[in-house]
Formats: C-alpha cells, structure tokens, sequence
C-alpha cells in the first residue's frame, strides 16, 4: 500500500489525488463525503513527508498509535476511573486505561500514573492543583531561558494565579545555575519548585533539585515533557527517583497520541487523581488514552532503547555540523535530542533563519538564546531537534547533510530546496 507523499511522485502530484494514507482506515469514505476536508488533511500528510521536520517537540507516531487514535473508543464517555466510572459501558475502556497505567508504572518504576491529562499544560495544571492554592510561591525556569508558559507565564493561568519567582541559565555557559536555584529558593520559600524547560539541551541534575527543595521544605515537580522518552529508553536519568510529581507530554519523544501523563507515588495518587478529574477536567478521551497504551508498550521494546540512544546520537552529530557552519550552540552542545544554536555568527536573526531555512523545506523554531534581551524581540536564534527524523530512519551521516543545508539555507545558497527534497525523499515517515 502507498502512502500520501511516500513516493517522490506522489509527492509531486496534487494533493487531493495522493494515495490514501494506510494509517487511516476512513480515508476514502472521507475523500468521498468531504473532499475538502480530505484535501487538507492529504496535503498535510504530504507536507510531513516532503519538508524536513526538525521541530523539536515534535515526532512520526507509529501506524499502531494511529489505528488507536482512529477508533471508536472515541465514541465513549467515561468520566472517572477504572472500576468508579459515572457512565455505563466502560468494562472495555477501562481495560485501556489500566494498560496504559500498568505499563507506565513498569516503564518508569513508579507507583501511580494519570493517563487522563489531555496535553502536557493539564498536566502540570493538575499538578499545581493538586500540590498548591493561588497564591502560593513556586520557583520555575524565567521563560526566555527556556520555561514554558505554565512555568509563571503572565498569559498563562500559572502565572496570574500563582507568585513565580524564576531562576534562568549562566548567560555564559548556558547551564541552569544551581546556586541561583539556591539562592531564590532559600530567598523566597516556594511551596513547590518546577525543573523541567522547552528549551534546555543538557541533562537536568534532578539529585541537585531534590537537595534545594528539601532544603526550603517544597515540591519537587518536574516537567519531562520533552525528556521522559529518552528516560523511557534510557538514554536521559530518570526524575523519578527525586520528583514528589512528574509531569510529561506522551507526544514529544514518547512518540505517541497527543496528551499528557502525571507520574508520583502512592501517597499523592489520590490528590493527583481527583486534581485531574473531575477539578480540571472532564471526561477522558479514551481513544487518546489506548493510543497512548500502544505508545508505552512500544516504548518498552529493545527497538525503541535503539531509538532513543540514535536520537541523542544524531543530536551530537548535528550539533557537531552546526559548529562547522559556523553557529554557537548554546552550552557548546548537546545531551538530548535538543539544540538551541546562535544563528547570528552567520548575520542572520532567528526569525531570519527560521524564514530562510522554511524557503529551503526545512520546518524549526526561531528561539531566545542565553543573554538576549527580554522582552526576546531579536530572539538570536534556532531550536531544533532529532525526535522525528530519527523516527524516519535518519542516522549520522544524515545529520551532516542535515547541518550542511541549514547552513546554505542560512547563506541563501541556490539549490537548497531541491537538496533538501532529495535527502527527506529517501526517508519517508510511514516506510518504517
Ligand atoms: C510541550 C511542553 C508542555 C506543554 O505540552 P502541551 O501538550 O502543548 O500542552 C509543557 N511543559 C513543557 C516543559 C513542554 O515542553
């Protein structure tokens, strides 16, 4: 079976006359009843296929997780837990969630797991509800320096309803400072303290939080939502062992549906739970839920530990390509599958770049880097990341050729595009 996009002439024709995506068992009876739609949804699977993803949170779920995405567990409510739902018909759906709940606890040795949030912000909105009441202090990363908005953003509820106090990175060596961590800590009480950012690319030292917040008597909430992937493959420590709560995304390199997921131990299960349901949400959506069962059962196999250790891999070998174009990476490297490079040693501000690199096919993100100034209105930089081309296969020499055409699209050298069509043409999401 063909799918959109997978061959370099479907690539090519139109759209809405690419092949149906195998993924999808309603494809054709969509096409048929609303080519419109269908024409949108073709086309995107079209543009995944034929432009380099590099977007750092981002990833290529597997044909299993689709099929569960796609099913008519959709068609069910089931508000509550398994065995005390408030609606009948869950015997089967409450089969899921305890799958994915048992195979969560297995993966990342804890005692409780929460599959219900339904993104990574509700998670760590449970967590907050189930830990603090407004107005408590809780000490976060400072959002240029790589928190995310639920780390005290003013836009965000975190930080209308909460006093954040933000720590940030040594604006020289780009790592997180642990004595300024300290320092606030001790300064301002937090009731919890949040590790965990969008934008760090080395390991954070979870042991030297655990110290900090016992120290001022606070949580410890982490917020892996990048990062749990690579612990779940072992190529990143753990926060379990040192988290009162873990907060993570199941759609970043977890690679699966998208949603969140709490982990914690049994003495805070109880407060997480009914902090998830019914205080922040309602109903679970249970098709994402047994999606997120097949993610988790896919991310205990010895081909995903290859997966998250090729990751962190090609990372280093990106970032090594970077370098040689002439970028400076912020802490000079990386530990994960996530870069933060400089992009003006080549004369180029993020937003340039991130402009000139999608005239060349190739999809990042513009972002602040250690130093510039806040409000981060010149941000002076890129982040990318090698979640989802090593999910299409992508080793190292790749990753050369990866740097390479970023740095002519920076140079806005001729021929790029075409460069970059024919290095993504012979690794198509989907062929795996
Ligand atoms: C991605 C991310 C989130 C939010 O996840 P959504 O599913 O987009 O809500 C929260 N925290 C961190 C650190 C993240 O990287």
């Amino acid at each position: 079976m063909t799918v959109a996009g997978t061959t370099p002439e479907a690539a090519s024709s139109s759209s809405t006359e690419a092949p149906a995506a195998p993924w999808a068992a309603d494809f054709s009876a969509l096409r048929r009843q609303d080519p419109e739609l269908a024409g949108v949804l073709l086309a995107e699977c079209d543009r995944q296929a034929t432009q380099l993803q590099l977007i750092a949170a981002e990833n290529v779920t597997s044909p299993a997780v689709l099929a569960a995405l796609g099913s008519p567990l959709a068609n069910k409510y089931a508000e509550g837990y398994p065995g005390h739902r408030h609606h009948g018909g869950c015997e089967l759906v409450d089969l899921a969630e305890r799958m994915a709940v048992e195979r969560a606890c297995a993966l990342f040795g804890c005692e409780h797991a929460n599959v219900q949030p339904y993104s990574g912000s509700l998670a760590v909105f449970a967590a907050y509800a189930a830990l603090l009441v407004p107005g408590d202090t809780v000490l976060a990363m400072r959002l240029p320096d790589g928190g995310h908005l639920t780390h005290g953003s003013a836009a965000n509820f975190s930080g209308r309803w909460f006093d954040f106090a933000g720590y940030g990175v040594d604006p020289v060596s780009g790592l997180i400072d642990y004595d300024q961590v300290r320092d606030l800590a001790h300064a301002r009480r937090p009731k919890a303290i949040m590790a965990g950012a969008i934008s760090y690319p080395r390991h954070i030292d979870y042991a030297a939080f655990r110290e900090i917040a016992d120290e001022v008597d606070a949580y410890l909430i982490v917020d892996a939502a990048h990062t749990l992937g690579l612990v779940a493959g072992g190529a990143a420590p753990s926060p379990v062992p040192y988290a009162d709560v873990v907060c993570a995304t199941t759609h970043k390199l977890l690679r699966g549906p998208r949603g969140g997921l709490i982990l914690c131990g049994s003495e805070l299960a109880r407060r997480i739970d009914r902090a998830v349901f019914p205080f922040t949400q309602g109903g679970p959506q249970m098709h994402t839920i047994a999606a997120t069962a097949v993610a988790l059962g896919e991310a205990a196999t010895p081909a995903y530990r290859a997966y998250a250790h090729q990751v962190t891999a090609n990372a280093h070998a990106l970032a090594e390509g970077l370098i040689a174009e002439g970028m400076e990476l912020q802490t000079g490297g990386t530990d994960t599958h996530l870069i933060t490079a400089a992009t003006t040693p080549l004369g180029v501000d993020g937003l340039r770049a991130r402009g000139r690199c999608a005239a060349a096919r190739i999809v990042l993100d513009k972002c602040a880097m250690p130093g510039d100034p806040v409000p981060a209105d010149g941000c002076s930089g890129i982040r990318l990341g090698t979640a989802a081309v090593t999910s299409q296969g992508m080793q190292e020499p790749e990753m050369a050729q990866i740097a390479k055409v970023i740095g002519s699209a920076l140079r806005e050298e001729p021929g790029t595009a075409a460069r970059v069509a024919e290095l993504v043409a012979a690794f198509l999401p989907y062929r795996r």
